[in-house]
């Protein structure tokens, strides 16, 4: 098919769009009926359960303690007999293994009974523990193929729903994905150790601020979702969109972001219908969408939940992404989920909003409101500063991928070098404070913690710094570098961790100056905020993060780490600090740590081979043919015109005859570079594809988007840029 063709079929689907047969209608169907009535939540439990057993039950969500195996019968009928009435046949235990995707393999709740019917059954040990046959998914070592069982054992801290296929429903069972011998397989795993081990240690921090009610510290999570959304008739001329999920060919178009007339603009017509069945979708499976606009690039839009404890909103955002990308479909369109589908225009992350909450205190990163409270704000925050000072790689490493690298360090996005933006107003009480007990104070003077002289602390950042990684935003911090397509679960434990790490340092550190005498600890606190500071205040930046001037900045001078690659990166959760950090706090072990290196590696591997691969198949057959034609097109022309005699200059058949070769001479080199990619382990393989391949590839798009703004329109078949951005 021509694009013309193409771009046909993508205007008629717009212009003779029609909205579902049956529209919703939220006056009928209010959203707050619709809202979780796939869930199998608390008001349904409390409903459906013995009283004893809900308790049980609530204690293992809210407390975290040990589910009762005792229970497991009843919560299981319960849960299969509210299945049954929702036209549930089957259930799944959902897990999350290394993929980022989301995996299910279903059962039928039918058993014979022996005498020519069935009946529905659903037993307590199948709802703990489930046994797919899921020897295919990545494992990194961790399980040889002979013994390829891992479990999945049932996450009651995230709770059963119902999903709906036009076809009937059928009841998902969050879960951990465990190997025999207990190592994770899985992405949730790790963050349900990291949700305990920042528990324990901010814990310690609030005691010696004087709560000692024991109430649990939660880490939070409201991960922003970006997308774009193309009509479905590109996508499917676009193989490199359906097989690498980004466009490998295309030339930027006349119109790009420029005029930043799409920011917040009204939404499309199908867009938006779109977007309402999106939500009423997530509203049933209680996943709290809140916000939806569009996004700065053409065609680009975000939905942000309102923020959940992080391992419901780690499961919720992953729910999101499916629906989105099913709901595209029923309206003709595709969900672009990769974070740079299009060079040269925005790329999609999904800035994860991160804060510690606790009841009675609310988020621990909102300063309060008294000097004791602030004083306890900013020891969080000095945990944060040391944290991401020491962990820089590893958090650059947890958000590596091959897709979100042509991101980072992008003009639009926030650079690969970690750093954090304080505001400037919060970034002066810690330079006070730094320089409170130097020999040479400023004339602003001293700044003392927790006694009347400290300023009353900004609610807001003020200022908001878009260029910055890792952000104050008032009341949380903001990651911004987590691509739109991976799963958040990764820099949450990250995050999680290295948290933990610095509270149970600063903790011990207030401890043992204080020795339990409180009337020493704003003392304790001063000393140790300057001691941090002291340290580690050179990842404190609130300037451009995309300038040149702050890569040399800090990089030179400030010695951050700069990992701009993926090859580079990921090897960095295997460095010494990043093991003795995970396992003193067994969040993962080392073999746990060098299969996620190596699962990652080969990640990034496959997809670039992939992606080099289609290079040369659509330079070869797609774009080289529509060239050959405007070539003899033009050659015919050239001819005739001195047949008669009719001067005709030939300098487009020359100019396109000279990219043609120049771009079969860059495929030839293309495939001599893959052709030579034999390098004996996953790290030098990445090395070699990410400094040689990929250069490679970008030379034969070098001259294949010259021709396509040469060659007449009528021959060229991979849609445009344009096309793509702007039908919709
Ligand atoms: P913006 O685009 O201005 O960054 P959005 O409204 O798009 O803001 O998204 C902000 C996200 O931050 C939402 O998911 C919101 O629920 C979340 N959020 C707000 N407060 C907290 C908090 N204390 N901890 C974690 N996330 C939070
Ligand atoms: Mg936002």
């Amino acid at each position: 098919m021509s694009s013309n063709q193409t771009r046909q079929s993508a205007i008629s689907a717009v212009t003779n769009y029609t909205p579902p047969a049956t529209p919703l209608n939220f006056a009928e169907q209010k959203p707050t009926d619709l809202f979780g009535c796939n869930v199998f939540n608390d008001v349904v439990m409390q409903e459906r359960l013995p009283k004893d057993v809900y308790k049980s039950l609530k204690k293992t969500i809210d407390e975290g303690q040990k589910v009762d195996p005792s229970i497991a019968d009843t919560v299981a009928n319960a849960m299969k007999e509210w299945a049954l009435e929702k036209g549930a046949t089957h259930y799944t235990h959902v897990f999350y293994p290394l993929t980022g995707l989301t995996a299910e393999k279903h059962d039928g709740f039918l058993t014979p009974d022996g005498k020519g019917s069935a009946i529905a059954e659903f037993e307590g040990k199948l709802l703990i523990q489930g046994e797919p046959d899921a020897s295919s998914f990545p494992n990194g070592g961790l399980r040889t193929t002979f013994e390829a069982r891992g479990y999945t054992a049932w996450d009651v801290t995230s709770p059963a729903y119902i999903l709906e296929n036009p076809n009937g429903t059928f009841l998902c069972i969050p879960t951990a994905f465990i190997s025999w011998t207990g190592e994770a397989l899985d992405k949730k795993t790790p963050l349900l150790r990291s949700n305990q081990v920042v528990n324990v240690q901010a814990q310690r921090i609030l005691k010696i601020f004087g709560d000692d009610s024991g109430n649990r510290v939660v880490s939070n999570a409201g991960p922003e979702q970006e997308y774009f959304l193309i009509d479905r008739n590109f996508y499917f001329a676009r193989p490199d969109l359906q097989l690498a999920g980004r466009t490998l060919f295309g030339s930027k178009p006349a119109k790009g972001q420029e005029l930043d007339d799409h920011y917040f603009g009204a939404i499309p017509r199908r867009v938006l219908s779109f977007m309402m069945d999106a939500e009423n979708e997530l509203y049933k499976l209680g996943v709290p969408v809140k916000t939806r606009h569009n996004e700065v690039a053409p065609g680009q839009f975000e939905l942000a939940p309102l923020y959940e404890h992080a391992n419901l909103a780690t499961d919720h955002n992953q729910m999101i992404m499916t629906t989105l990308k099913s709901t595209a479909k029923k309206h003709g369109m595709a969900c672009l989920l990769h974070e740079k589908p299009f060079a040269g225009i925005n790329g999609s992350g999904k800035h994860l909003n991160f804060s510690l909450g606790c009841a009675g205190h609310g988020s621990l990163f909102d300063p309060g409101k008294n000097p004791h409270k602030n004083a306890q704000f900013l020891i969080f925050c000095a945990a944060i500063i040391r944290s991401v000072h020491l962990h820089s790689k590893l958090l650059r490493a947890v958000v590596a991928s091959v897709s979100n690298d042509h991101r980072l360090g992008a003009n639009e996005a926030p650079p690969a070098i970690m750093s954090i933006f304080m505001g400037s107003h919060l970034t002066e009480i810690f330079q006070k404070i730094k320089e409170g007990n130097s020999p040479t104070p400023t004339s602003s003077g001293f700044l003392k913690v927790g006694v009347d002289t400290l300023p009353p602390l900004p609610r807001d950042a003020g200022d908001r710094n878009r260029t910055s990684p890792f952000a104050f935003t008032g009341n949380r911090f903001e990651f911004r570098a987590v691509g739109s397509n991976a799963s958040i679960a990764g820099p949450q434990v990250a995050i999680n961790t290295m948290l933990a790490e610095s509270l149970d340092f600063i903790a011990t550190e207030l401890e043992s100056v204080t020795k339990g005498d409180q009337s020493k600890l704003n003392e304790a606190v001063q000393k140790v905020i300057k001691d941090i500071m002291d340290k580690h205040d050179s990842i404190l930046f609130d300037g451009d993060g995309y300038s040149d001037e702050w890569h040399k900045e800090a990089t030179e001078e400030r010695g951050l780490p700069n990992l701009p690659t993926s090859a580079e990166a990921i090897p960095a959760l295997t460095d010494p600090a990043v093991i003795e950090l995970f396992t003193k706090y067994n969040v993962f072990s080392k073999e746990e740590l060098e299969s996620r290196e190596e699962i990652y590696l080969e990640q990034y591997n496959q997809a670039v081979v992939t992606e080099a691969a289609l290079v040369v198949k659509l330079a070869k057959t797609l774009i080289f043919p529509s060239g050959v034609r405007y070539q003899k097109e033009l050659a015919d022309t050239c001819a005739s015109m001195k047949a008669i005699g009719v001067p005709f200059t030939t300098d487009v058949l020359e100019d396109v005859t000279e990219n043609l070769r120049k771009m079969q001479a860059a495929i030839v080199a293309l495939e001599k570079v893959m052709e030579e990619n034999t390098a004996e382990d996953q790290g030098k393989e990445a090395t070699y594809l990410c400094y040689t391949a990929l250069p490679a590839m970008l030379e034969v798009r070098k001259y294949a988007d010259y021709l396509e703004d040469v060659v007449a329109d009528d021959l060229w078949t991979l849609p445009s840029y344009s096309e793509m951005l702007f039908i919709k």
